[in-house]
């Protein structure tokens, strides 16, 4: 194993195939799917963890293929001590000819010999190290005493054995529960990760509606962990965090239902939902809203005009399907084709399913050729789609967003209404003028 910085690749992952089947539960109805994916995988996450986490280093224990990937994602950052690396499995690791763990060790001591600066370490495991069941969490523990005091040291997967990419994220956030201090005052903790710009903006909404204390799960610093009790009420940011209120839970604080704040109605009523819980009205949400509401609808128009009428399809890819497409069918006219999701969490999407008008098709999971002749025969205007599927579609004449971006960029709240329905405008934009 060798300390290494890392480069990029998608993951295409058999499972067992099965026939897709209708399901008429809660009166959806759902269209199953198993087969071949492609997705990028979990480790994905460290472009935008690291980024909002200011003191943590992440460290991948897997492959040259990780290292590629994690570089290709994240931008050529080797010579700008970058916060993240892979320690790369060798043939001798992979064989079981060397121990692993003696490596991992002399790594890890290395590098925090040389990056002070680093106040918690994430031991990142990617399909490498769980084939050959290299055991992070007993190394982070064993690592954690032997570095006592020093620093904070963690384990979570990214690996690609997981469905997507976005549960990098929470795999992460659900490794930090553990740690977080015990309190049970009355507090706000808002889960998935925000840009800071979108955190600040809506630090000054809670304040101006009245909700306080309001803490970040992942925090800026994760030196300074939120605490989290009987009193904690939890607005998830991000629709796929499910494993982390789940965890939350057990320590007994509550989700508050609410749709994602994407747009200007998903952001009033997720406001709204928060408000609720500490028992304050919605006069107060309302005079708190109602400029920067006014300030982005003005801005909605121009997209609104652009997009409505146009048909658009999802393959699945980030969780954040059902959210974007309630957006940009009920706030900029857009008729929803097929919304495919990677998989489908009620929990983290009551409140969204209950605005969701009706997509032609909801599919859920992926058996990627199927999905492809469904894709072909409906020849949406729009499709949203991973990177390593764009450039094929586009050939065949299709116009794809890539997904990925929308994870990437600041799209939430009110201000950013705009931008994220822009987000949409472009490529069609972009057709349109290539057919002059
Ligand atoms: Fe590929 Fe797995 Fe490494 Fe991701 S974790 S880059 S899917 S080998």
């Amino acid at each position: 194993m060798s300390g290494a910085a890392a480069l990029s690749a998608s993951a295409a992952v058999d499972a067992e195939r099965c026939a897709p089947s209708d399901d008429g539960a809660d009166g959806l109805t759902v269209l199953h799917e198993r087969g071949q994916r492609q997705v990028f995988c979990g480790l994905a996450g460290i472009v935008w963890l690291h980024r909002k986490i200011q003191d943590a280093f992440f460290l991948v224990v897997g492959s040259r293929t990780c290292a590629h990937l994690l570089q290709s994602a994240a931008g050529v950052m080797i010579f700008a001590e970058p916060r993240f690396a892979t320690a790369i499995l060798g043939d001798r690791d992979l064989a079981g000819m060397a121990d692993c763990n003696d490596e991992l060790d002399r790594v890890v001591g290395e590098l925090l010999a040389r990056r002070p600066d680093v106040g918690t370490l994430f031991l990142v495991g990617s399909c490498p190290s769980e084939v050959i069941k290299l055991d992070l969490d007993t190394a982070a523990e064993r690592l954690s005493r032997q570095h006592q005091g020093r620093v904070r040291i963690l384990a979570y997967s990214g690996s690609g054995i997981e469905t997507t990419f976005t549960q990098g994220e929470d795999t992460c956030l659900t490794a930090l529960v553990p740690q977080m201090p015990a309190s049970d005052e009355l507090a706000l903790l808002v889960v998935g990760t925000l840009p800071d710009i979108v955190e600040d903006q809506f630090r000054r909404l809670f304040a101006a509606i009245g909700i306080a204390p309001v803490y970040f799960l992942p925090a800026r610093r994760a030196a300074e962990l939120p605490p989290v009790g009987a009193g904690t009420k939890i607005l998830a940011a991000q629709p796929f965090v499910g494993e982390t209120v789940a965890a939350l839970g057990k320590r007994g604080a509550e989700l508050v239902s609410a749709p994602y704040p994407f747009g200007i109605e998903g952001t009033r009523a997720w406001l709204g939902a928060a408000a609720a819980a500490f028992g304050i009205g919605e006069d107060k949400v309302d005079a708190a809203c109602a400029a920067p509401m006014a300030r982005a609808a003005r801005g909605l128009a121009r997209y609104r005009e652009q997009l409505d009428g146009k048909r658009i399809s999802f393959l699945p890819d980030s969780q954040l399907e059902i959210p974007l497409g309630r957006f940009l069918a009920r706030e900029c006219g857009m008729e929803l084709v097929e919304l495919g999701v990677p998989y489908l969490d009620r929990r983290m999407m009551t409140a969204e399913l209950d605005l969701l008008p009706a997509p032609r098709r909801l599919s859920e999971g992926q058996d990627l050729e199927a999905q492809l002749d469904r894709l072909r025969a409906d020849r949406p205007d729009l499709t949203v789609c991973g990177l390593g599927l764009a450039n094929p579609l586009e050939a065949e004449g299709l116009t794809t967003k890539w997904s990925i971006e929308l994870v990437f960029s600041p799209v939430h709240g009110f201000d950013q209404a705009p931008d994220l329905a822009e987000l949409f405008a472009r490529p069609l934009n972009r057709r349109a003028r290539l057919a002059f």
